[in-house]
């Protein structure tokens, strides 16, 4: 696994100058040459909840840090897949912070040069309706891109919501994109070696069911669970998905109970990432060590590299994924 940060990526675009872009992307540059040349791979786009760090309104330390430190921020959770064999490349969760994210795509894995409106992507994936996971689709519409009947895959409950309700409706009934439903447990092929098996997630169902992903590469395998209840309402068996899987990008929202003042957090749960290395302790340090927390909140302690969160998780023989982070298949 390489881990490459892309830190000077989080700050938005119309604040960069241009000797700063260059800068940037000549430092890309060996990167980008690295992830495109071989074998599929997962590029993180984002590891933050729903609201991102910094999140709207918030004055607590670690926002006030990430405003003032673009290397603290995070951009919402999401994943590019890609096969740099065929030059495809397929969106897992569509974030509000979609323009940054597609910037850092491009950085990686760009699109082979095409006239018109090319594909952004060749699908996007999709875990459920919570504003951090789908809202991203808003830019594929006519205010903005337009794109041409992009296929988005997700659950039939998902499927549903989207071709059912506005403003999203009117992303199927004018083509931009087109929605397919996955089937449980079974695998999407994308590639003779490459496929995503979509497995049902217990999380607050308020418009959609929710699902994770079983990404399939000709080496190595990754499951992607950024948001759950708690891991005993899970009818999979956590352990051995871990064991089946050489990655676990899992949901690291909390850090721990009571971090948000003055907000009862059982009316959001998720496993506290306290909770799940308590649980994860008992399983052999080389499964531990396929672990990485994503999804943090902006109240998580573990957002900050150098805190003692972080370095608790370190102890326990788990990482915490970083935007930017390449993860190879
Ligand atoms: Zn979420
Ligand atoms: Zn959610």
């Amino acid at each position: 696994m390489t881990a490459a940060e892309g830190h000077a990526l989080m700050d938005p675009l119309p604040r960069v100058s241009g000797l700063f872009l260059l800068l940037m992307s000549a430092c890309a540059a060996p990167d980008a040459q690295d992830s495109t040349a071989g074998q599929p791979y997962v590029l993180v786009l984002g590891s933050a909840q729903d609201g991102g760090l910094p999140q709207i309104g918030c004055q607590q330390d670690l926002c006030k840090q990430a405003r003032r430190d673009p290397s603290m921020r995070r951009m919402v959770s999401s994943l590019l897949l890609v096969d740099p064999r065929n030059k495809k490349r397929w969106l897992i969760d569509a974030t509000p912070d979609l323009p940054e994210q597609l910037e850092l795509a491009n950085q990686h894995a760009p699109r082979p040069m095409e006239q018109g409106r090319p594909p952004l992507f060749d699908g996007v994936f999709l875990t459920h309706a919570h504003m951090g996971h789908y809202t991203g689709l808003m830019y594929l519409g006519r205010e903005v891109y337009g794109s041409d009947r992009t296929k988005v895959w997700c659950s039939r409950r998902m499927a549903n919501f989207l071709q059912d309700n506005g403003p999203w409706k009117l992303l199927v009934e004018e083509d931009h994109i087109q929605v397919e439903t996955l089937v449980l447990g079974q695998e999407l092929e994308l590639a003779t070696d490459l496929g995503v098996t979509a497995f049902q997630v217990p999380h607050r169902d308020e418009f959609s069911d929710t699902l994770g992903f079983r990404i399939e590469g000709p080496s190595k395998t990754l499951i992607f669970i950024p948001d759950i209840d708690k891991w005993s309402q899970f009818d999979g068996d956590i352990e051995l998905m871990i064991e089946g899987a050489d990655h676990a990008l899992l949901d690291g929202t909390f850090f721990a109970d009571g971090e948000i003042p003055g907000r009862a957090m059982a009316d959001i749960p998720h496993p506290f990432i306290e909770e799940s290395l308590d649980r994860f302790s008992a399983m052999p340090a080389r499964e531990r060590l396929k672990i990485q927390f994503i999804h943090l909140n902006h109240t998580n302690p573990a957002t900050d590299p150098e805190g003692d969160a972080a370095a608790t998780i370190t102890a326990a023989g788990c990482g915490i994924a970083s935007d930017g982070q390449v993860i190879e298949l």
